[in-house]
């Protein structure tokens, strides 16, 4: 009795080692695993402790207690040649006192490496055979194993099982964790998680990129830094936390560098939840200035007459198209057209060259432009025919505008290579009417006033 007492109590010990070591946290999985191998040899009195890992015939030793230069970590060995192939094919605690007294006697691993002794279970992780927890020594254990050793062996390898479980799920995190870090880090788009209170709550190295700040010099701030004003931070807000949770929203936005460059970004976020935040929204961007300014030349290129920097033809007659449709939509409105053509051009490029018939275009572009009011709209619509639209103006003031123009033009004189160059311009106008199916009709008008213009010693204005 007093044996079985001791024996108890040998048990115990061992258990309570085997707890507390499961919940030291600052040593390394493997060095748990060692000092539970520890824990084993001193209950079973065995000088060799092994955790192995089987795959197929390759038995490695993952982690290993014994005495110097004997067995060291990550060893490998051939299944067949231990003991511990015999416990997984019973798959049960293989228990040997001494093997020359054994069934086993002249086992491989008595005659390979004179293991005399040994008890082993296999190890399960997630209900597959990981391998097996395994005790040993080279003499003869003095005493029989029995039912409690057999028991606190399936317990050691139950316990091996489950450590090793939660640290397989354990490096899953870590895994995970890391791709993730790496995702949201390494993003070739600028990634910005906020708060609802617009309060930033991280970014990724892109983003910093992008708006010039630091990582530090943005998180736990307020979004409105990069914003260029308080409207276009509340109009931002607005939309933002005014959509659908479940729908994606795409803004383009000029924003602010810490440098005080402005930059267009692209946004696509959505809402999301997030731990502590309540309504977090995350946020994907951008950086799309150079497109932008692309995307603009592109369009001033569409629409720009390149010597004058004026409308272009097609673009102004989009616009006269609008302002006929407009005098459709209300009767009482007045809109005039103004033609311009230059008199006896030809003369100039013939005589002067063609550059310096440019030079005189450009001049006379200018002056066009100098005398616009806001809502006037100009264009080159010929080589050297200029028009104008006057919305809101009647007839009468517009041959007033008109005349202004012509009387500046045959009243300077433009100067190019000290030569004095003088000329005139013919005008023809008209307005917009109800009747005007599109820009042709208009523009037929004020071109047969300004023939009549020519037919009448050029340098005057006709209204039709
Ligand atoms: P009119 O008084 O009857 O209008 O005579 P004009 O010589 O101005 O008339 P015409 O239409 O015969 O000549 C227009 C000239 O404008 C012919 C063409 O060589 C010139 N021209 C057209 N486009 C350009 C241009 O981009 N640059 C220059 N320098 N000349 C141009
Ligand atoms: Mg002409
Ligand atoms: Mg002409």
């Amino acid at each position: 009795m007093p044996n079985k007492l001791k024996i108890i109590e040998r048990q115990n010990s061992a258990l309570q080692e085997l707890n507390e070591i499961a919940t030291i946290s600052d040593i390394s999985p493997i060095e748990t695993l060692r000092k539970a191998l520890e824990i084993g040899k001193k209950y079973f009195g065995l000088e060799f402790g092994i955790v192995s890992h089987i795959v197929g015939e390759d038995y490695t030793v993952d982690v290993q207690s014994s005495p110097p230069e004997t067995l060291f970590d990550g060893q490998p060995f051939a299944l067949g040649s231990t003991y511990c192939k015999t416990t997984l094919e019973i798959d049960d605690v293989l228990a040997i006192t001494d093997v020359t007294t054994s069934k086993y006697v002249g086992h491989p691993c008595h005659r390979d490496f004179n293991l005399v002794s040994y008890i082993g279970a296999p190890i399960r992780v997630n209900s597959q055979v990981y391998g097996t927890i395994n005790f040993s020594s080279a003499q003869a254990r003095h005493l029989e194993y029995d039912k409690i050793d057999n028991e606190f062996m399936k317990l050691l390898a139950r316990w091996a099982g489950s450590f090793l479980e939660r640290q397989s799920v354990l490096d899953e995190l870590s895994l995970a964790k890391h791709q993730f870090e790496m995702i949201f880090e390494n993003n070739a788009s600028g990634i910005i998680l906020i708060d609802e209170n617009c309060q930033i709550i991280t970014v990724n190295k892109r983003f910093c990129e992008i708006i010039g700040f630091s990582k530090t010099e943005l998180v736990g701030h307020n979004t409105r830094i990069f914003y260029i004003d308080d409207i276009s931070y509340e109009t931002a807000k607005q939309k933002i936390f005014n959509t659908d949770k479940s729908s994606y929203l795409n803004l383009e936005h000029q924003l602010k560098r810490k440098d005080n460059k402005l930059i267009w970004c692209e946004f696509v976020g959505s809402q999301i939840e997030y731990k502590g935040y309540g309504n977090a929204m995350i946020w994907s961007i951008l950086d799309v200035t150079t497109q932008k300014e692309l995307q603009d030349r592109l369009e001033l290129q569409a629409t720009t007459d390149f010597l004058t920097e004026l409308n272009n033809r097609r673009y102004f007659t989009s616009r006269l198209e609008e302002e006929v449709s407009k005098i459709k939509r209300d009767k009482n409105s007045t809109t005039s057209l103004i033609m311009f053509d230059l008199d006896k051009f030809k003369q100039i490029n013939d005589t002067l060259g063609h550059l310096t018939g440019d030079f005189v275009l450009k001049g006379f572009a200018n002056i066009l432009k100098r005398n616009l009011r806001k809502t006037d709209i100009a264009g080159r619509i010929g080589g050297e025919e200029f028009a104008m639209i006057l919305p809101n103006t009647n007839l009468k003031n517009a041959a007033i505008l008109a005349n202004r123009i012509r009387e500046e033009v045959s009243n300077q004189t433009t100067k190019i290579d000290g030569i004095n160059i003088n000329y005139t311009v013919s005008i023809g106008l008209t307005a917009l009417l109800y009747d005007d199916i599109n820009s042709d009709s208009a523009f037929a008008r004020a071109d047969n006033a300004l023939y009549v213009a020519k037919a009448n010693g050029r340098n005057r204005v006709e209204l039709n």
